[in-house]
């Protein structure tokens, strides 16, 4: 976006901390917010350092997180909450996103580590899930005090979710582009961040202990997360959401199928304000499929066990609730592009 087009940028601030090794800061900074006896949350599968970390800042632990914030998990993370003063997340946008539950609840500070790239730590972004359904609500009571980012504890993220997280964040930095409360700031930003994934995640990819290139993938996902704090989400958000909330489709790898698509139907009314992604990756639609596939994402949302009645039914969901788009659509356009995004096709530039 121009700067010349005028603008608003209402700032959002939590006190951020980004490096190596800085996981030993968590306890300064529970101090520092006023509080004694954190709760630390984690999933069964990083429960080993959730434990650690509880037991060098003297907190307790529940490593029930499981993915989409279901509120049955909220409610027994809410007993487990009774006995502490505030909440420390460790983890990926699963864990995050339990903590925010208990903070929307109880009105707990959080300190948020940040494991994988998916970026919910910058956001006042809840989704949560019940019945089957997932909602997603903004409030500012769910946005993080502290966010601590830790390249050493990504070292250990997997391949397949690293690209897919990776993928995660740039779809975060596309919509920011064109969302109707973008500005200038935020579109260099997204810009920025999609530079750093470009250069950083291939090198990842080859060597996934590679502790610079890990580091500027860590970067460009803090500045997605920022932008994605701060702006209005659109047809990707919410194409992601429903077969997240209604088709129970593992997050990452959803979004990093959709965007070549997404951005693909939105340059093709709004070029200009996705020019950014041109230049970064060659083109938009068709550079960021390839980029996908130089980098081994998934490609096609056949292969995460959709069908093609359930492709119909999810277009139908996706028409519910109206949102703002930069480009109209109707349910044959939406049917056409999840289409596409099941068969894998690459979208044109
Ligand atoms: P995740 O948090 O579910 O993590 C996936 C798995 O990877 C988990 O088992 C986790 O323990 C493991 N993991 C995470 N980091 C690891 C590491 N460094 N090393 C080894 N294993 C690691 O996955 P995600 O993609 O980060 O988060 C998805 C969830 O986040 C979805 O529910 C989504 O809706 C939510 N989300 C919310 C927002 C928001 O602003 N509200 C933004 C992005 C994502």
């Amino acid at each position: 976006m121009r700067w010349d087009e005028g603008f608003v940028f209402a700032p959002i601030t939590a006190r951020v901390i980004f490096g190596h090794g800085t996981v030993a800061q968590v306890g300064a900074e529970v101090e520092r917010l006023g509080h004694r006896v954190p709760l630390v949350l984690s999933t069964p599968h990083q429960e080993p350092q959730a434990r650690a970390l509880a037991d060098s800042i003297g907190g307790r632990v529940f490593a029930g997180a499981v993915m989409h914030t279901p509120v049955e998990v909220t409610q027994q993370a809410m007993a487990a909450y009774d006995a502490c003063d505030c909440v420390v997340a460790l983890g990926g946008g699963s864990t995050i996103g339990l903590g925010k539950a208990i903070a929307l609840r109880s009105g707990a500070d959080q300190v948020v580590i940040p494991t994988t790239y998916a970026g919910s730590e910058m956001t006042d972004i809840l989704g949560e899930t019940a019945a089957g359904a997932k909602t997603t609500r903004r409030d500012p009571a769910i946005r993080p005090e502290t966010v601590i980012y830790d390249v050493d504890l990504t070292l250990s993220l997997p391949p397949g979710l690293t690209v897919t997280s990776a993928l995660n964040a740039i779809a975060h930095g596309v919509e920011g582009l064109y969302a109707p409360d973008a500005n200038p700031i935020l579109s260099g930003m997204a810009a920025q961040a999609m530079a750093a994934f470009r250069d950083g995640l291939p090198q990842v990819v080859a060597d996934p202990g590679n502790r610079d290139a890990r580091a500027q993938v860590l970067f460009g996902a803090w500045l997605c997360s920022t932008v994605l704090g701060h702006v209005s989400m659109a047809l990707h958000h919410k194409l992601a959401h429903v077969l997240g909330g209604s088709f129970n489709l593992p997050h990452a790898e959803t979004h990093a199928i959709l965007i070549p698509h997404t951005a693909a139907f939105n340059a093709a009314a709004v070029p200009a304000l996705l020019a950014p992604v041109a230049q970064v990756f060659g083109s938009v639609g068709g550079g960021l499929w390839d980029f996908a596939q130089r980098c081994g994402a998934p490609l096609r949302l056949a292969d995460l066990g959709l069908t093609k009645a359930d492709l119909d039914r999810a277009a139908d969901i996706a028409l519910l609730n109206p949102y703002a788009n930069p480009r109209p659509f109707d349910r044959a356009t939406i049917r056409h592009l999840l289409q596409d995004a099941f068969e894998g096709k690459r979208p044109q530039d």
